[in-house]
């Protein structure tokens, strides 16, 4: 028998909403996991997908790879030099799975190379739904050699997109995720506009996309999860505004065209003070359709 791929090994710190589907979706690929999370019984919930570890360093601790999938960076850089930094195996592979800040993120991978190991991130997309079912976009930024190492272990969990350098994948993430929540709001309001003129709503979505406005919102939002008013995607509204201002962040660092960016961030920012960040991120609709004009 051939020796098992060192990346048959990894600790997974972060077993929330995403963590925890992602994990089994390892599991069921034939990896040992040890897993971490900080909320009390968390870890000891998913026993029999994973072995679960006290703290994050006992997670990196004898793992060639380990993956977070924390909130954000700074949480990350929290947990990063709260041991596992120091717990981290030579030539290991730290990978941020989370939606975190580029710029942040190649700062932090000095540090790791000056341990010896090799961070590599790599953010997704595809929710919920997604990481149970294995069809994540993974959007991967680092060294080549790291990231065809991880290929096979990143593919348990979707299809692996290598975007570029450190960063690169922490930057297309929210990039894409600025064009996400652009889409639904113009579509939004087109189609409340639409509404207002008289219109039937999954008409003018049907004639939309078979046009040149389709998108993600008038393709899958709208008609899933707005039109039904069920409001269930599983993206909260709170983290769409974490991804828009990583989005503006990273415009306003490079001194990139940002207009667009900070109005689109300014009206989401209005509407979770209304809806709260807990709120799913479909029911900016509902917040449009109910806010008086002069408050938009
Ligand atoms: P979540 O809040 O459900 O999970 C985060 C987990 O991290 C929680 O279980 C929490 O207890 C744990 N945690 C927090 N601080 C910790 C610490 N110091 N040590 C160990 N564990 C700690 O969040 P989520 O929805 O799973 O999102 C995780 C990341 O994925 C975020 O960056 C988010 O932006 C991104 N993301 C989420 C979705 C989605 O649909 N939920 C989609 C794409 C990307």
């Amino acid at each position: 028998m051939p020796d098992a791929p060192a990346t048959d090994r990894v600790g997974f710190v972060g077993l929330g909403r995403m963590g925890a589907p992602m994990v089994r979706r390892l599991a069921a690929g034939g990896v040992t996991v040890r897993g971490h999370d900080a909320a009390s019984g968390v870890a000891e919930g998913l026993a029999d997908v994973l072995a679960p570890v006290p703290r994050a360093a006992a997670a990196a601790e004898g793992s060639p790879v380990v993956i977070l999938m924390l909130p954000d960076s700074g949480v990350v850089e929290k947990v990063v030099d709260g041991g596992l930094l120091d717990a981290l195996a030579p030539g290991a592979l730290l990978v941020d799975m989370s939606t975190s800040e580029p710029l942040r993120t190649r700062a932090l991978a000095e540090r790791v190379a000056g341990c010896g190991a090799t961070l590599v991130d790599a953010p997704v997309s595809g929710g919920v739904a997604g990481a149970e079912a294995g069809t994540l976009t993974i959007m991967v930024g680092g060294p080549g050699d790291a990231v065809e190492r991880l290929r096979p272990l990143l593919a348990l969990m979707g299809r692996v997109r290598h975007v570029g350098g450190t960063g690169a994948g922490h930057a297309v993430k929210a990039l894409n995720n600025l064009l996400s929540a652009s889409h639904l709001l113009a579509t939004s309001e087109a189609i409340l506009a639409g509404e207002r003129f008289g219109l039937n709503p999954t008409t003018m979505l049907d004639a939309i996309n078979g046009s040149s406005g389709r998108s993600g919102s008038t393709e899958t939002k709208w008609p899933t999860h707005i039109v039904p008013g069920t409001y269930a995607s599983g993206f909260t509204a709170g983290l769409m505004v974490k991804d828009l201002r990583i989005a503006l962040g990273l415009a306003e660092a490079v001194d990139a065209p940002r207009g667009h960016a900070a109005r689109t961030l300014a009206l989401w920012s209005r509407a979770i003070d209304t809806l709260g960040p807990g709120a799913d991120h479909t029911e900016i609709a509902r917040w449009l359709r109910e806010r008086p004009e002069e408050d938009q």
